[in-house]
């Protein structure tokens, strides 16, 4: 505890953590612009590097396409619906004059079958497409000699490793080996057994550590520092996986103007975004902070087992402490966001931006998981589930009030956009999604049995 530099009004807040109640924390450190610190580390970043990355996945279309068969539909282009979610808004008990419910459907991406296909992807393609053209195999008008037998050879006296839980594992895996690239991923030992085998069906090599995720990432970072032909994508502190993250914003922008729903200073967007480690709701949250201004505001989602980076905006020193520090223990069944200590470089961006962080429960988590499949036919997984009750805490709960009220947002809640974010769940293996599904709805059924008891 004494490592952590805390404010008074934060010692509650820290106490309601330390008993595992889930919470709404707002962030009195947001700047009236409501915009993002503009830089990532030492390099200072903004809307063009946003727009550069866009730009990479775009040029990168046709060599997608050869690369995976299933986006020949979408043209290469590697997107996720935005689905207008009434029966949701519905089961969550979120009322109509409280705005309406969206939900970005990214449990659905292709080929990574979570939201680390936008980051993930995007620095493999960009590591590819500075040695293909350093080398002459390509340029960057024409990418389509980086396919060549020529170009796979010489990718492949090159290693692309990554620490992970599991879905940024499968995405670097995946893509990496598509272009010719060693891959190798390093898992903690609690990652999930069908995640291990579908990569290594691809030929990857997965080497499992004992040890938390902060472990697994350690180790991979370590191994890869010793070889001159290593890339090691490192989830803490890559500036290409958050923008690659952060290009979200402009394909969400479209998707908006496409359904007719208005972003201005009286139509607010709020956006609920799972957060592991925080480089893919903060890259997302910078990205949209570009594009909306103050009127996007940003809360992430995270279980309350592991609510690192609510802890590293709690400390205004700009510390960074393990969940660990304040004697919680990471263990969550929502393995994608099991993650005992922030990115640094990713708190450095929000702490002006971010609206807050609320926390949530595994038997919530479950509960969601079901209530996404019965109100709307989603399937995800319980990570993809942690941002549901954002909209809930910010309209029916006291400190969500208090947030509306300080940026003068209580008189237009009706006119307002929800967008929770699905963040994974296509590749889950059928009797793994069955198990989740039938634990929520048991979960759910003792919750209304409780409630039934305590009305009698
Ligand atoms: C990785 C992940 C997140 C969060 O991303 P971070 O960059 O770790 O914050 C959310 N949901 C799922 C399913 C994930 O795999």
């Amino acid at each position: 505890m004494d490592r952590l530099h805390l404010t008074l009004a934060s010692a509650d807040t820290i106490a309601a953590l330390q008993a595992r109640r889930p919470l709404l924390w707002t962030n009195l450190g947001r700047a009236p612009d409501g915009l993002p610190a503009c830089a990532w580390g030492e390099r200072s970043i903004g809307m063009a590097d946003v727009a550069a990355a866009a730009n990479r996945f775009a040029r990168f279309r046709h060599v997608l396409c050869r690369l995976f068969p299933e986006l020949e539909d979408a043209g290469g282009v590697i997107e996720s619906p935005l689905i207008r979610a009434s029966f949701l808004q519905e089961a969550l008990g979120v009322r109509p004059f409280a705005g309406h419910v969206f939900v970005k459907a990214d449990h659905g991406l292709p080929v990574a079958g979570s939201i680390k296909a936008r980051g993930g992807i995007h620095e493999v393609l960009e590591f590819a497409e500075h040695l293909a053209v350093a080398h002459g195999f390509a340029s960057e008008g024409d990418l389509a000699g980086l396919l060549s037998p020529e170009a796979r050879e010489f990718f492949g006296q090159y290693q692309v490793s990554v620490g992970s839980t599991g879905n940024l594992g499968l995405s670097i895996g995946v893509i990496a080996s598509a272009l010719g690239f060693n891959a190798t991923v390093h898992m903690s030992s609690d990652a999930k057994q069908w995640k291990k085998e579908r990569l290594r069906k691809r030929n990857v090599a997965v080497i499992e550590h004992s040890g938390d995720y902060a472990a697994a990432v350690a180790a991979g970072r370590r191994e890869a520092e010793s070889d001159a032909k290593s890339h090691f994508v490192d989830d803490e502190s890559s500036l290409s996986l958050f923008l690659g993250y952060s290009a979200a914003a402009l394909a969400l922008k479209s998707q908006l103007q496409a359904s007719g729903v208005v972003v201005d200073e009286r139509h607010p967007l709020f956006v609920y975004l799972p957060c592991g480690v925080g480089g893919a709701p903060s890259g997302i949250a910078f990205g949209l902070a570009h594009v909306f201004g103050p009127n996007v505001h940003c809360f992430f989602a995270e279980p309350v087992a592991s609510p690192c980076f609510l802890i590293s905006m709690l400390d205004p020193s700009g510390g960074n402490p393990a969940v660990y520090d304040i004697g919680l223990d990471n263990q969550t069944e929502a393995d994608g966001l099991a993650v005992p200590r922030a990115s640094v470089h990713a708190v450095s961006t929000m702490r002006t931006a971010l609206g807050g962080v609320f926390t949530v429960d595994d038997e919530r988590l479950f509960q969601h998981v079901h209530t996404a499949a019965v109100a709307e036919s989603l399937r995800i997984e319980p990570s993809a589930a942690a941002a549901f009750d954002g909209p809930r805490w910010l309209t029916s709960s006291d400190e969500g009030a208090a947030y509306l009220e300080r940026h003068g947002l209580d008189q237009c809640m009706a006119n307002s956009t929800h967008i929770v974010w699905t963040t994974g769940g296509l590749f889950v293996p059928e009797s793994e999604y069955q198990a989740f599904f039938e634990r929520g709805a048991i979960s759910k059924q003792r919750m209304q049995e409780r409630a039934g008891s305590i009305g009698r």
